[in-house]
């Protein structure tokens, strides 16, 4: 196993057919080529994620969208042009030579530009797209730094491309369209405020029972090891829990009680991308000692504070 800058080296792994991690603004993600079955099948096993659960496909500009799907949407075009390279997934009509492993089955295929300097030019340096999904064990938290992969996936993998600390730290965000007109699939880094200027209003069916489509919805997902409670009354929470060695995760202010051992700001100014961008690796780092359980608070649905709140809710062992 190895990490570096070397995108010529995570080049050469990809034209072996390896599975090579990779950074993008959003999270790492554990990248192989689509055309290659045995390498995207590697991708489901060193995850361990159900094969029901599509990739993303990453391609290098926004001219080349249309080698790989068909009948794109007005506001899709829109959307690509205003957002990429960025956390913006498109979920399109597939072209008839993206695999079915990639898209398990179905027979649209989410797509997207990442911005993150190294990753476009090992993709500018390819003859194919890359699968790419976030570099963690199914259901557990996304990685954010090279370090987190290594710490997950140490010798499963040939190479890690370092490219420093993800800038956004958060998913993309997912759009599919029903009839041309756009529909959330999956709260993510682009804001629906940035969205809806563009294109206008826009529906969100972003969990498993409203749209079995996604599976990456499904309501237990990016949870922490330690046990992780969302509270609307903190001094009732406090109160009642017999534990005494509890990490506050908070989003500008912290809280002062006996039984909080540490307390853990997302954004000591209160911005929202700061929060976001601090929300896995924060997560992974109080999961790294030995709290007895996390409290925290949902943010104001505000902006970003909207994705926040779907990953806690999402990653909580308990609600209340
Ligand atoms: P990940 O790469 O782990 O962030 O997950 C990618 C997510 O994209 C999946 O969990 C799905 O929710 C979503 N996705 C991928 N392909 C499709 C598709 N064809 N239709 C709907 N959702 C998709
Ligand atoms: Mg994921």
């Amino acid at each position: 196993m190895k990490i570096s800058n070397d995108i010529n080296e995570a080049a050469f792994w990809l034209s072996q057919n390896k599975v090579v991690a990779i950074p993008t603004e959003t999270v790492y993600g554990l990248a192989a080529n689509i055309y290659n079955e045995a390498a995207v099948n590697s991708i489901y096993k060193i995850k361990n994620r159900p094969s029901n659960n599509p990739l993303i496909v990453h391609i290098k500009s926004t001219r080349e969208l249309y080698k790989y799907v068909e009948n794109i949407p007005v506001k899709a075009s829109l959307l690509a042009k205003y957002f990429w390279p960025g956390p913006l997934t498109l979920v399109l009509k597939k072209a008839a030579h993206i695999p079915d492993y990639i898209t398990s089955n179905k027979d649209t295929v989410a797509i997207r530009v990442p911005a993150h300097p190294a990753t476009l030019k090992l993709l500018e340096s390819l003859l194919f797209p890359l699968a790419a999904p976030s570099a963690n064990p199914s259901n557990s938290v996304s990685s954010t730094t090279a370090q987190h992969v290594l710490d997950y996936f140490g010798d499963k993998l040939p190479f890690i491309l370092d490219g420093g600390s993800c800038a956004k730290g958060l998913e993309s965000t997912i759009v599919g369209f029903e009839k041309g007109e756009p529909i959330i699939y999956r709260l993510g880094a682009l804001s629906i405020e940035h969205i809806e200027r563009v294109i206008g209003k826009v529906e969100i069916r972003n969990n498993a029972t409203q749209s079995p489509d996604a599976p990456g919805m499904f309501s237990k997902h990016y949870a922490p090891k330690t046990p992780l409670y969302i509270t609307n009354d903190l001094e009732t929470f406090l109160t009642e829990n017999n534990t005494t060695n509890i990490a506050f995760l908070g989003f500008d202010k912290s809280l002062s009680h006996s039984k909080i051992t540490q307390n853990y700001l997302l954004s000591a100014e209160g911005n929202y991308d700061e929060a976001a961008t601090n929300l896995y690796k924060t997560l992974i780092e109080i999961d790294s000692k030995n709290f007895d359980l996390i409290v925290t608070q949902y943010l104001p649905e505000i902006d970003l504070g909207k994705s926040i709140n779907d990953r806690l809710s999402r990653a909580a062992f308990k609600i209340n």
